[in-house]
């Protein structure tokens, strides 16, 4: 059987190592230290705009300490993106508060603006204001975060964008993890880079980043002994972890136009294949194109996403369905929902192709064998082409 191709799997630059050898070296195994200090360094550089950044264990941490440091207390309602993968409103629930779920609209596939702003108003008129908002760059695409800024701004909600899958993303120039209060990234094991498990907390304001270290690290105050008026978490980034991080910030730019080139790869293979299409950039918007998803309309195609993922399984070659729409899962059953099934469809006729930045050309011609016997030959118009061949 050929090797597993995996959908996304860690791809080293070559100078991580030096980092992590300098932490054996230094005994700075543990705790924090330069590479923590550097690392965060180089995320805020990379990101611009003045912002501070706090690594720590996961984007999952990163998303709870944001909610922790907007306010959000049990009872509350926190509105999230249905259409994300469920760490994006697991911590909701880690605080005792309601996920309320908005879906997406066609172009970003990301959170509607419409019926987000339907969502606050049928909120508050409720009695309930949001207390957050989470919108998320899904498969690093932006989100149409003007237009979510515009509304959160109306109403005066604080925004908690989920940028796991979006760094080096941009609209008009300006990163994704820089619109919002507060911004989470994530790197684990398969994001675009990563430090084997991780995350980063971001914001522009210092002090909130701060306190993001403060608790991240026990809460403990300023005391000889163990102090403390806070609950504490133990959700901070080690030394060892950042190093790897350090080296992979090294190559995030070209990791970005790795992935941007296999996304193109196949916009050609596939591209004309009837009932098959693409979510495209908007005007402006820039998407690290972390995973390269296509939908497989069945009216238009004689193929589905499912023939076309068992037939990749077969090869041995890992696809998999967009992610299922939060207000679908069991464990969201009864939390608010406002939308039109935008979401429901992507998943329905969306799939995520193998996108990993170390693809070379063995796996891509794989990849392309499997295209073709799925749809080439189902194709009656190439069919008969062929018997005429
Ligand atoms: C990966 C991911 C997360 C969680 O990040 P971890 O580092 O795995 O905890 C959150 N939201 C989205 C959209 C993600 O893809």
């Amino acid at each position: 059987m050929y090797q597993k191709i995996w959908l996304s799997s860690p791809h080293m630059g070559g100078t991580e190592e030096k980092y992590v050898q300098e932490a054996f070296d230094s005994n700075w195994v543990a705790p924090l230290g330069p590479n923590v200090n550097g690392f965060e360094q180089d995320i805020a550089n990379y990101l611009q705009d003045d912002m501070h950044v706090a690594a720590l264990t996961s984007g999952t941490s990163a998303l709870h300490l944001g909610l922790i440091l907007l306010g959000v207390q049990p009872g509350d309602e926190v509105i999230c993106q249905s259409f994300t993968f469920s760490a994006s409103a697991n911590p909701i629930k880690y605080l005792g508060a309601t996920p309320v779920f908005v879906d997406s609209e066609d172009e970003t596939w990301n959170m509607s603006p419409r019926f987000l702003e339907e969502a606050i108003m049928d909120r508050v008129a409720k009695g309930k204001k949001p207390k957050a908002i989470i919108p998320v760059h899904l498969y690093g695409m932006p989100a149409k975060m003007d237009e979510i800024m515009a509304i959160a701004d109306r109403y005066d909600i604080p925004v908690l964008e989920d940028a796991a899958e979006a760094l080096g993303s941009s609209i008009n120039g300006k990163m994704c993890g820089t619109f919002g209060k507060i911004a989470a990234l994530s790197f684990n094991g398969n994001k675009i880079i990563t430090t084997s498990g991780g995350g980063a907390l971001v914001a522009h304001d210092k002090e909130l980043v701060n306190k993001a270290r403060f608790l991240s690290t026990q809460a403990r105050d300023e005391a000889p002994h163990y102090q403390h008026s806070h609950v504490g978490y133990n959700y901070r980034m080690s030394n060892i972890c950042a190093g790897i991080g350090r080296g992979q910030m090294e190559v995030l730019d070209t990791r970005i136009a790795q992935r941007r080139r296999i996304y193109n790869w196949y916009t050609e293979e596939m591209g004309t294949i009837p009932g098959v299409s693409f979510v495209t950039e908007p005007e402006g918007y820039f998407s690290n194109r972390w995973l390269t998803t296509i939908l497989v309309d069945p009216k238009q195609s004689n193929i589905t996403r499912e023939t076309l993922r068992l037939a990749f399984e077969s090869k041995n070659i890992e696809s998999r369905p967009l992610w299922k729409p939060m207000h679908m899962q069991p464990v969201f059953e009864g939390c608010p929902f406002y939308g039109d099934g935008t979401s429901e469809r992507l998943f329905e006729q969306g799939l995520c192709l193998p996108s990993g930045s170390n693809l070379g050309d063995t796996e891509l011609t794989r990849i392309k064998a499997v295209i073709q016997d799925c749809t080439y030959f189902r194709d009656k118009t190439r069919q008969k082409e062929h018997v005429a061949i």
